[in-house]
This record gives C-alpha cells, structure tokens and sequence, in this order.
C-alpha cells in the first residue's frame, strides 16, 4: 500500500477518455479500433481504472484496510485479473462471482459475500474455499450459516449488515439503507443477535457490515449511516462483543453528466470514515464497484440511421439497451459524444437503439454535432453495471469487450455467436411428467 498521498487530480478528471488528443482512450486511437472490432462494443482504460484504485489506495495509507470490488459493476476476468494484480479483492453476490474472483486469481481470503437471497447451495461452496466473510442480511441466513459451517466443520466469519435507514439521496432503485428496503436488519435486531453469539458454535460473528446504495454523490448520507454503525461498534465492545471487521461498503458515484455531476474525491471519502470510526483498531473493508470502472468504460457505438420523425428526430443506433441498461431502468444520462473530426453545427435528437420498445432510449431531446450513417459515437461512463447488465433480449448477441492499455488493446470477450445464444435450448422432444 503507498505510504503518502500523491499529488492526484480530483477524481472526476480521471478517466476521460480523451486524455490527450480527442477519439483516443487509454492511448488507443477508437476509430482504428471500431474498423477492426465491429461496433458495438465495451472498451475499458486499464488505466483509468489503476489511477482509481491507487487513488483510494493512497487515501486509505496508514488503516488496515482491503478494498474488495463488488464485482457485479464488472465481472468480466480480465478486469478482475486486473483487480487481482492490484491487490483488491472482490464482494461477491452469488456462486457464479464467486466463481469468477477465484477464476481471476482473487484469494478466497480477500472474498466478502453480501446479498439478501444466498441458497443453501452458495454458503456452503463459499464456506468450502475458506472465503474472508460473510455480510449476513437475515436471521434466517445466520441459522443456515451456522448449520452449514458445523456439517463442514468450519468456523464461518460473518459480519452482520446493518439497515441504517438513511436516506442515500440517490434513484430509488439503487437505494438500499432506508428501513422499507429489503437489504440488512435493524439495530435492534442486529443487538439480539450479539447477545444469542454465544449460542452460534460455528459461527464467528465479529464483524458489522453497512452499503446505504449506489451512485452517492455527497458525503453526508456515508457520514450519517457510519456514525450510527460507529455509536453501535462502540455499544457492542462495551458490552463484552468484541468487533474485528467493519465494512463500509461501496456507493461512491461517478460522473455521469459532465458539468452537473460531482463525484467524491477518495480522499474526502475516507476523511469521512476515519472521522467516524476514530479509535476503531479492527480491519476495514470496502466495496466499491461503480467508482472504480464506470468512467474507465465507453460503449463504442454507430448511427445506423437518422429517421425524421413526425415530431423527433431520432438518431438510431447499432447499440440498444440490452447492451446498456442503464438508460431504460434508471432514466440514467450518459454524456454521448461523437468519435469526429471534422466540426458540425449542432442538431438534437433523440437516441435511441433497435430494440422493439420505446424504453430504448439513451437520450431524449439531446443536442449533438449534426451525425450521419455510419458515424461512430461513444457513450460514456459505461464501464460498470454495463456489459455486466447485458442481456440477449430480442436476440441481439452480447457485444465484445475490449481492454485498452497504453495503446495496446485485447478482446477480453469476443462477440457472442448466434450458437451460443441458442446453446441450451431444445425443440420440445422429449416429455417428462412430474
Ligand atoms: C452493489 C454493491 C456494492 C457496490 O456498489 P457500488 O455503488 O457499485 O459501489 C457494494 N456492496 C454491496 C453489498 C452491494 O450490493
């Protein structure tokens, strides 16, 4: 871990992909790269996203801290290979990441599992490799934890994730720490906990576990959820409990509207939780997913026509939501920008993409340099809860994924083929009954 802080750029001027001269990313000039990959397709800066984790690396010199990256934000391998070489682990929600982290070569002792529905099935494979923790969100859970780490017989190390019920002023369905969420338990259900321990023969509950939600620009939702985690850790080693693990999750946002979001600086970030869990002499964790990848991504993307609309004008591209979520299920912006030279004079347009459903749409009423078939454009900010939110819906493939690194490139996922689409499925052949 770098011992002194570094003289970095605030976080929202890292990872623009034209750092330097325009339509080049990570050293790679897009245009050559969109005549050799066909469109559309994820590119990813290996180094956009170094300079993210060694600017809350540094910011986190002198704790004990392990940043494990949610990997749902991006599981491709490549990019948790990357995270590996780096020395982060990974928050897992299910086998299959799980699968991936060990796969890329993240140790099971940098492994935190979160998430409200774990099977029976998925404790025990991740009891199996020996993970880091367990962030249990039900009693329920805690009993199947218990029981599963006894068959074993295995000591499971768990942290109770806490339902602050702090309002983490960001879209309601990225918002997890209000009381009316499905996510954690309440205090005062965590306390009873602590006070049963004892009863838990397989379980080593030592640990407190707090993510509010997703795409949090401002400090004070973070502040107001660790200070209650904090008051409680203090009541806890009070009362005989002692507390080795405190995770504080992930969350931080990023800048997805270039001029109107602000996006924390690692450094603020972390002057938050020193500030709040003052005195505290256990291990931190941190799970951030969003902040580490999503502006390190492009979707690179072209116009496959422009229709004049009887009202609109729209601008159709090669790229639909089932490549780029975000936009449908969130109302989300992405700046969109074309890979030009030449200047135009400026139209506006509605964005949108193939697919058979008017929710396709990247952006309404946008204002663009005038674009015509055949341009390329990227969309910006992509790099997380992107491709890993694809899908095959109206039986597109799922697009290539292309790392970039100081001029070189990699596909670290080709394009799916139409056979692979269909692998797995059969005409209606052989009937059973049940
Ligand atoms: C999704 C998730 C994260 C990562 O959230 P980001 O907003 O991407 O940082 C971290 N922890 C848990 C438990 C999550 O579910």
């Amino acid at each position: 871990m770098p011992t002194q802080m570094t003289n970095r750029p605030a976080a929202q001027e890292t990872a623009r992909e034209t750092d330097g001269a325009p339509g080049m990313f990570d050293g790679v000039d897009l245009r050559r790269l969109a005549e050799r990959i066909a469109t559309p397709f994820h590119a990813y800066s290996a180094g956009a996203i170094h300079r993210r984790i060694d600017e809350l690396q540094a910011a986190l010199a002198g704790l004990d801290a392990t940043v494990c990256f949610a990997v749902k934000a991006n599981p491709n391998l490549a990019i948790l290979q990357l995270m590996a070489n780096a020395g982060v682990g990974a928050d897992i929600v299910s086998v299959g990441e799980l699968r991936r982290a060990l796969n890329a070569g993240i140790p099971a002792e940098r492994i935190v599992f979160s998430g409200v529905g774990k099977s029976a099935d998925e404790i025990a494979g991740a009891l199996n490799v020996g993970i880091m923790r367990f962030n249990v969100e039900s009693l329920d859970e805690l009993h199947t934890l218990q029981r599963l780490a006894k068959a074993q017989e295995v000591t499971a190390r768990a942290a109770v994730r806490i339902n602050p019920d702090v309002d983490a002023r960001t879209h309601a369905k990225i918002s997890t720490g209000k009381s009316e969420n499905k996510f954690g338990v309440s205090i005062d259900e965590a306390r009873r906990w602590f006070a049963e321990r004892k009863q838990l023969s397989h379980v080593q509950l030592d640990g407190l576990h707090v993510h509010i939600g997703s795409q949090i620009l401002s400090v004070e939702p973070f502040r107001l959820a660790l200070q209650r985690v904090a008051a409680f850790w203090q009541e806890l080693e009070r009362t005989g409990h002692p507390i080795n693990s405190i995770d504080v999750g992930g969350g931080l946002g990023v800048c997805y509207r270039a001029g109107v979001d602000r996006p924390l600086a690692a450094a603020d970030y972390v002057d938050v939780i020193r500030a709040a869990l003052a005195g505290y002499r256990g291990r931190l964790l941190l799970e951030p997913g969003r902040w580490l990848v999503a502006e390190a991504g492009v979707l690179l993307t072209r116009v496959l026509r422009v229709k004049e609309g009887a009202e609109r004008r729209f601008l159709v591209l090669d790229a639909a939501m089932n490549d780029l979520q975000r936009p449908s299920l969130y109302d989300a912006w992405h700046d969109i920008v074309p890979v030009a030279d030449t200047p135009r004079p400026p139209a506006t347009y509605d964005i949108v993409g193939p697919v058979c459903e008017t929710g396709d749409t990247f952006a309404r009423a946008r204002e663009l340099p005038e674009c015509s078939a055949g341009d390329l454009l990227l969309i910006r900010a992509t790099g997380a809860y992107g491709a890993s939110m694809a899908s095959t819906y109206n039986s597109r493939p799922l697009a290539a994924e292309v790392l970039l690194d100081q001029g070189r490139y990699a596909v670290v996922r080709r394009r799916q083929h139409f056979e692979e689409m269909i692998a797995g499925e059969q005409p209606a052949r052989n009937w059973e009954t049940a």
